[in-house]
């Protein structure tokens, strides 16, 4: 048995990014960004006002200006502004030569053709050239999933064909003779199986592509054979359930079969404890164990460092400290353990609550569980107020 950072160490070695491709903007939401980014020219590329108003010189204390022209933005103004002179300016126009400062419209009184400011006061409503970025700096780096901020970036730097990564390709096999499709009417003894669903909402949220899902029985040929078809088609292959020794916990003698690297078969977490992981030459599997509770926290804390890994995104492990909202019933563990939790705001403060958790077969708890609380192995019971560490799920 091994520790979650030895585990994690051991994914993290084992899975190298896979090539990048140019994509279109339009196709690159969510993608990772797989080259640095770097300003083309000055940003802004010319000084442009930030107001609707008067271009003026900074430095002319003129009572009254003669209007000599306007400027709008997209225009190149031929106008020079002398001493005494302005020119009516709108948001994002060029400041024409020999002017300064925007002074506000909503600053000035219009008197035929002239206007006479009321005010010129601090900031020179002007957006210099570079004062975002200069040419050259590096705006974004490798690693970076794209985002509308992002996405936004590049398009006004004109980087319309980024490089990035695909989605991982990810194939899934649900087993268990007690599963049935969740529009299914239960019989006796069998249970819905919420895992593929919980799989594959996790895989779109974290950059991955299911191309393949499955229930399938727990017959080991079965799985065998349904495995090997695959062939090269997948990135990475989850099996749910069969991760620990029961009689129909087949996951490592498969991944064995199919001529994959066995790096670890356990794990001192709680609960996820039977997690295998291997590789086989590019590919990577996991053997999830089949508790719903068990699923969910091993997903976020070793699947998702693959899938970090394959696209070459930036690892994520946004572990904080808050304060514990109340108590809950938390027993000390051999293990390090990670419990369902909901960091929210109580009171204008940042708070975790540990949500419901029965046993690792209980879906109830999982709902709103934005977070982890993380408890060392052997830790006491925190209290309520006490400071607490929670591994956030949705920030990368
Ligand atoms: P296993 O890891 O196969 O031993 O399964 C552990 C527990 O999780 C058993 O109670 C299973 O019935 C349950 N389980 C396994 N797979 C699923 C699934 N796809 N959906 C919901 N529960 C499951
Ligand atoms: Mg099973």
């Amino acid at each position: 048995m091994i520790s979650l950072a030895a585990a994690r160490a051991l994914i993290a070695e084992n899975i190298s990014p896979f090539s990048a491709k140019a994509a279109p903007l339009a196709e690159s939401f969510g993608r990772v960004l797989r080259q640095d980014v770097f300003a083309k020219e000055d940003l802004p590329a010319f000084d442009r006002s930030a107001m609707d108003g008067y271009a003026i010189a900074a430095d002319d204390n003129s009572e009254k200006f003669r209007i000599v022209g306007e400027t709008q933005p997209g225009a190149t103004p031929k106008l020079k502004i002398r001493h005494g002179e302005c020119a009516r300016i709108f948001t994002g126009a060029i400041i024409p030569e020999g002017a300064s400062q925007v002074v506000m419209q909503e600053h000035v009184r219009v008197e035929g053709n002239f206007i006479v400011p009321l005010k010129k006061h601090g900031g020179t409503h002007v957006r210099r050239c570079g004062e975002d970025a200069r040419k050259g700096d590096l705006l974004l780096k490798s690693g970076a999933r794209l985002g509308a901020g992002e996405l936004a970036l590049l398009a006004s730097l004109g980087v319309t064909r980024p490089k990035i990564s695909p989605p991982v390709r990810v194939a899934h096999f649900a087993t268990g003779n007690e599963l049935i499709a969740p529009e299914q009417k239960l019989k006796p003894g069998q249970i819905r199986d919420s895992n593929s669903t919980l799989v594959a909402a996790f895989v779109r949220q974290f950059g991955g592509e299911i191309f393949k899902q499955e229930r399938v029985a727990d017959d080991f040929d079965l799985l065998l054979k349904k495995s090997r078809g695959l062939k090269k088609s997948f990135d990475l292959l989850l099996v749910s359930g069969g991760a620990s020794v029961g009689d129909y916990d087949f996951g490592k003698k498969l991944l064995g079969a199919l001529g994959f690297q066995i790096h670890f078969e356990k794990i001192s977490l709680r609960p996820g404890k039977p997690l295998v992981f291997a590789t086989r030459g590019k590919q990577a599997a996991f053997i999830l164990p089949g508790n719903p509770v068990s699923h969910f926290v091993t997903l976020h804390v070793a699947v998702r460092l693959a899938l970090e890994k394959f696209s070459g995104a930036n690892i994520s492990w946004p572990l904080a400290k808050t304060p514990l909202a109340e108590n809950f019933d938390f027993r000390p563990d051999a293990r390090e353990t990670f419990w369902p939790a909901r960091v929210k705001i109580e009171n204008g403060e940042l708070v975790a609550r540990a949500l419901r958790w029965q046993s690792s077969g209980d879906v109830t708890g999982l709902t709103g569980a934005n977070a982890l609380l993380q408890l060392d192995a052997g830790a006491e019971a925190p209290k309520a107020g006490d400071v607490v560490s929670v591994l956030l799920l949705e920030v990368p």
